[in-house]
């Protein structure tokens, strides 16, 4: 049965005191895409790099490998959040986003810590971006390339606005990945997460294979040189939460997979080990989409920092539904 308790994450007009098992509303799921990736995220932060052997019980309120406070998040949500301003700021703009992404590793905005983890493809990124490289064209493109750090952010495209074809998604997610990311095996990766992603949100209950079928439906739209990739996607076996791109989609979508809550999906995220804040993040969001803002734990959603950053981004994005007039919209104004 659940409470009323979470009601404070949901937002104005939005808030209803009667959520005891009815399915989760478009506006839940939105709410808890992102909350669900933060709190992801915050989770793992303090099991980064321990093997499945040393993580040991997973509980909120541990400080661990960087030494945060708990319900701090890291690069994985600060990115994720920057990309959901630029695209409910400036709509799709992957110059803007770069702006963004180099204003948090510069400014330590989108985040209630100074920056403390960054991957290393990200970073070299973002230093060509401020030398000046073209955002589209800012990304490693070497097959060494593919790790998760593209994955990690790239929610904000599935969620932002309805209304989107496959066949945008799809562009727009391979896109967002190049800015850091722009070997096709993780723009691929991306594209099919976002696609996957928005299914959820629009309600989709039969889960089981859904990566193959989206991974199949892409292959129909996306440019011929993404799907070059499928079959190495679509058949990878490696399950370790580690940080190739691959290891952490499917480690990911196996711990969400498996669960029949929240909590579960992502405790089960970080006791793969290894990059746990980035498997718990990638899984939180799916799991926080599929169950709703309401199945988070209360005493996470509420331990976490950093609040006054996100109530207004997610303010935002609910308004930005509210007010769309797409017709696949289920929650605009009449
Ligand atoms: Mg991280």
């Amino acid at each position: 049965m659940r409470s009323t308790q979470a009601s404070w994450g949901r937002s104005r007009s939005y808030v209803s005191t009667e959520v005891a098992d009815q399915a989760p509303t478009v506006s839940d799921r939105l709410l808890g895409a992102v909350w669900g990736h933060l709190v992801g995220d915050a989770l793992g932060v303090p099991y980064e790099f321990r093997s499945p052997a040393d993580v040991g019980p997973v509980h909120w309120g541990a400080v661990g490998t960087h030494g945060q406070q708990p319900g701090t998040w890291s690069d994985d949500g600060a990115l994720m959040l920057a990309l959901l301003d630029s695209l409910l700021t400036s709509g799709f703009d992957v110059e803007d986003q770069g702006r963004r992404a180099l204003a948090w590793y510069d400014g330590n905005v989108y985040s209630p810590a100074p920056v403390f983890d960054v991957g290393i493809t990200t970073s070299r990124a973002l230093e060509r971006l401020r030398a000046g490289a073209t955002a589209a064209l800012a990304g490693g493109a070497a097959e060494s390339d593919n790790g998760n750090g593209s994955l990690m952010r790239i929610l904000p495209v599935a969620i932002a606005e309805p209304g989107l074809s496959k066949r945008v998604l799809v562009e727009r997610a391979a896109l967002a990945s190049c800015l850091t990311h722009r070997h096709p095996r993780a723009q691929l990766t991306c594209a099919v997460y976002c696609v996957i992603a928005s299914q959820l949100l629009f309600g989709e209950q039969d889960i089981r294979d859904l990566p193959q079928r989206s991974i199949s439906d892409i292959a129909t739209v996306a440019a011929p040189e993404l799907t070059v990739e499928v079959a190495t996607l679509r058949d990878y076996q490696q399950r370790t939460g580690g940080g190739y791109v691959l290891d952490t989609f499917w480690s990911a979508w196996s711990a969400f997979e498996s669960a029949t809550s929240y909590r579960q999906a992502v405790e089960a995220a970080i006791r793969f080990g290894n990059d746990t804040d980035t498997t718990a993040s990638v899984a939180g969001g799916l799991a926080g989409l599929h169950w709703g803002v309401q199945s988070i734990p209360d005493e996470w959603l509420r331990g976490m920092r950093g609040r006054q950053i996100v109530q207004p981004l997610t303010d935002r994005l609910l308004d930005a539904w509210r007010t769309s007039p797409h017709p696949s919209n289920p929650i605009s104004a009449p």
